[in-house]
């Protein structure tokens, strides 16, 4: 690919920044993409340190250090993690705008537009980062903007914003891992989604080995923002035998793009759908969890279960 010659001028001013990275990888465990992956390099230590090498010349700026950069979700899970204070996505938005600059090109997880948009501008106006905007080609994003928040994916009324890589949270992927779940395991009761951006890292890290957790009654879906769970995503399960569906989300006024405020409509109002076919609405709940508080979280569950257990499978 054409690449212009440029130096990193945004990502200068991170150089005493780069260097308080003390390598000690406490960020590892929080990130989601590392966790999907499992490879070192996809993990927030990897990516200061490619920045750190694009930065002093040791590394020549290639698009796979540039994929590198381009793949984040910025749930700032790493930041809360680090024990240097290092400002990760705000390295990375910088990084990205050299990179942008010398020709290199996201997506990695930015949203990408496809063929069937409507030029409605509805995600133009939506997007909480101005990174989408109307040009000549039609709907373009910004990839050193996009905080691959998802809300243009939402509010898309063609179904035409996509995220470029959602590592295994997206409507078909989540729906499909429920419903593998729900057909491999013939004790299996409900399914969890929870959210990333608040709490699930601290649960996944405390995780039981598969064979002690409560005979497989239920599974835990990590996705990218409880206000992301479309209704299709929720009632999926239902039509896999799953007795109940329980949706976790940080507290009101926690979410700064109000996920949870959203997840709490959908929630009331497939409530309603199910009560119209007879079915428990209880079947059916989302509980606000503060972040890190996986003891109230382990509670949730187990009495969500116990009460899916009283009310039997779906006749
Ligand atoms: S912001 Fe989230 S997705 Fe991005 S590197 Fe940090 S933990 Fe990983
Ligand atoms: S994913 Fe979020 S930040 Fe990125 S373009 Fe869509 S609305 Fe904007
Ligand atoms: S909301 Fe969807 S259809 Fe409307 S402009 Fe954006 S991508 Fe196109």
């Amino acid at each position: 690919m054409e690449t212009k010659e440029k130096k990193f001028t945004h990502l200068e001013k991170w150089q005493g920044t780069l260097a308080a990275c003390i390598r000690c990888g406490y960020c590892f465990e929080h990130c989601p993409m590392f966790k999907f992956t499992g490879w070192e390099s996809d993990a927030p230590r990897a990516k200061i340190i490619t920045a750190f090498g694009l930065l002093s010349g040791a590394l020549t700026p290639t698009p796979e250090a540039a994929e590198k950069l381009f793949n984040c979700f910025y749930c700032k899970r790493c930041e809360a993690a680090c024990s240097s204070g290092v400002t990760l996505t705000e390295v990375f938005t910088d990084a990205k705008q050299d990179l942008k600059e010398m020709g290199f090109k996201g997506p990695g997880t930015t949203s990408i537009t496809q063929l069937n948009c409507a030029h409605c501008l509805i995600c133009v106006g939506a997007c909480p980062h101005e990174a989408r905007s109307h040009g000549e080609n039609g709907i373009e994003t910004d990839p050193a903007k996009c905080q691959s928040c998802g809300i243009c994916v939402e509010v898309c009324p063609a179904g035409a914003a996509k995220m470029g890589n959602t590592f295994g949270t997206s409507r078909d992927e989540l729906t499909e891992k429920a419903n593998d779940f729900l057909n491999s395991h013939s004790s299996a009761k409900a399914i969890v989604f929870a959210c990333n951006w608040s709490y699930y890292p601290d649960l996944q890290a405390s995780r039981l080995p598969e064979s002690e957790t409560k005979d497989n009654a239920y599974e835990i879906l990590v996705n990218m923002c409880g206000g992301r769970l479309e209704a299709q995503v929720l009632m999926a399960p239902f039509l896999n035998n799953a007795w109940g569906v329980l949706v976790a989300c940080c507290p009101e006024g926690d979410c700064q793009h109000e996920g949870n405020v959203k997840a709490k409509k959908r929630v009331a109002n497939l409530k309603r759908t199910l009560e119209t076919v007879k079915i428990d609405p209880e079947r059916i709940h989302v509980v606000e969890i503060p972040a890190g508080d996986k003891s109230l979280f382990q509670a949730e569950i187990d009495t969500f279960v116990e009460k899916l257990t009283t009310l039997g499978p779906i006749r």
